[in-house]
């Protein structure tokens, strides 16, 4: 009796000695995350913000709530608590049909998009500065602002105007998701339902990594069909970036990259942005219930891209927002990510990886459900046992690196007094 009092008694301690070094551990963790978070430049290539931004009732100097009918991961308080210093704001234009009359609508809608990011430079220039050159962001950062840069998701806006690539890097785009969802004139998607039309990159789209490489401006290959990847490697002179993509590896789907597709732009000193869509980290189980209410509601709206009036987009919002409290998706965790960064260091070491959450596009992860939230990824990292040096790397260093090395490319071809602004 005395003996099994005495084991328990032991095995009490033993608990409770596991429970606080496990506490305490984990307290040394999160310190040593927050002086790293803290001191290095944290780089977020891929927000669908503008999206909101768009509506004028909407303001992002102030601080939203997540998870209400309108959705929002980012706002300057949010990104400021959340201690994330860059963030690429993209211009995404849903593809429509390839008419002259949509490629006006797409211009107008991609230059609306683009100035509102700039107008919130402007009204908030003591928070946040609009960058232009990749120095900018360190520059910024020792002045202790914030960065704005411009993407833009989907070359659709470009039209069959090879011209329209300079005016957009003149307007301070800095890169361009060459497709979105579905096919266009430029390259293949990997998610057209209908399949490959050019098997790669067209005519067209070739002249436009080559326009692109020769203005300094970054070729992003997230969303385009394997094909198109392995073709844009063959034409671009500079390093390409993957702006919000995962592995394939530890989840199996088109829009993810293969270790084989990883290689190959690492071996050019390209870059995969991790992307924080739960859909791309997990393999998700189908709900069949879900996926039914959401078919009959694009029955009756049409597809949700499509929708011009602004009313009916709203009570679409709505409608839809309700299916997804019914049969919510289950996001999965921040450590899951961070097991695709591993993933990628351990295939082709630590200077190929970075951060592209797609936030205010889908992105959102238990753990890091909006940008106040990011130093999670770095304790993460941390409790992996990746040094300040690695992290710098993954949460900006590497994306930088490309940066510089396609803007390098490009003046080191210009024709001299040949000048791009
Ligand atoms: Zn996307």
């Amino acid at each position: 009796m005395i003996i099994k009092n005495r084991l328990q008694f032991f095995l009490l301690l033993l608990f409770v000695f596991t429970f606080f070094s496990c506490g305490k551990k984990d307290e040394e963790i999160t310190l040593k995350a927050k002086l790293i978070h803290d001191r290095i430049l944290t780089v977020d290539t891929h927000s669908d913000t503008p999206l909101l931004m768009i509506d004028s009732t909407w303001d992002i100097g102030v601080r939203h709530e997540t998870e209400k009918v309108r959705d929002s991961k980012i706002d300057l308080p949010r990104m400021e608590e959340g201690g994330l210093d860059v963030e690429f704001f993209a211009a995404y234009v849903g593809q429509r049909e390839r008419t002259p009359e949509k490629y006006k609508w797409a211009k107008a809608r991609a230059v609306e998009l683009i100035s509102v990011i700039k107008v919130m430079c402007e009204k908030y220039g003591n928070i946040i500065s609009l960058g232009i050159k990749p120095g900018d962001a360190y520059k910024n950062h020792r002045a202790g602002l914030l960065t704005a840069y411009i993407g833009m998701e989907n070359g659709f806006p470009i039209g069959m105007d090879l011209e329209n690539v300079k005016y957009y890097f003149d307007q301070g785009v800095r890169y361009i998701t060459l497709c979105h969802y579905t096919n266009n004139d430029i390259c293949d998607s990997s998610t057209d339902p209908d399949g490959p039309e050019h098997h790669g990159l067209s005519d067209f789209g070739r002249q436009i990594v080559k326009e692109m490489n020769r203005l300094g401006m970054i070729i992003d290959v997230s969303h385009i069909s394997d094909e198109s990847f392995y073709d844009v490697l063959e034409v671009s002179k500079a390093p390409v970036i993957a702006s919000h993509s995962c592995t394939r590896a530890l989840c199996d789907h088109p829009r993810n990259m293969s270790d084989k597709m990883i290689q190959a732009l690492a071996a050019k000193g390209g870059v995969i942005q991790m992307c924080f869509f739960t859909g791309y980290v997990k393999k998700e189980r189908p709900n069949r219930k879900r996926e039914a209410a959401l078919d009959e509601l694009e029955g009756k709206y049409g597809p949700w891209n499509e929708i011009e009036d602004s009313e009916i987009k709203e009570e679409y919002r709505k409608k839809r927002w309700a299916i997804m409290k019914k049969y919510p998706r289950r996001k999965t965790t921040v450590k899951k990510l961070v097991d695709h960064i591993d993933h990628v260091i351990k295939l082709v070491g630590v200077d190929y990886v970075g951060i592209g959450t797609d936030f205010d596009g889908g992105g959102g992860l238990i753990g890091c459900n909006d940008i106040s939230e990011m130093v999670n990824v770095t304790k993460e990292l941390v409790r992996k046992g990746y040094s300040e040096e690695d992290i710098e790397k993954i949460w900006g260093g590497n994306f930088m690196r490309v940066f510089r090395e396609v803007v390098k490319i490009s003046e080191q071809d210009r024709i001299p007094n040949e000048s791009i602004h």
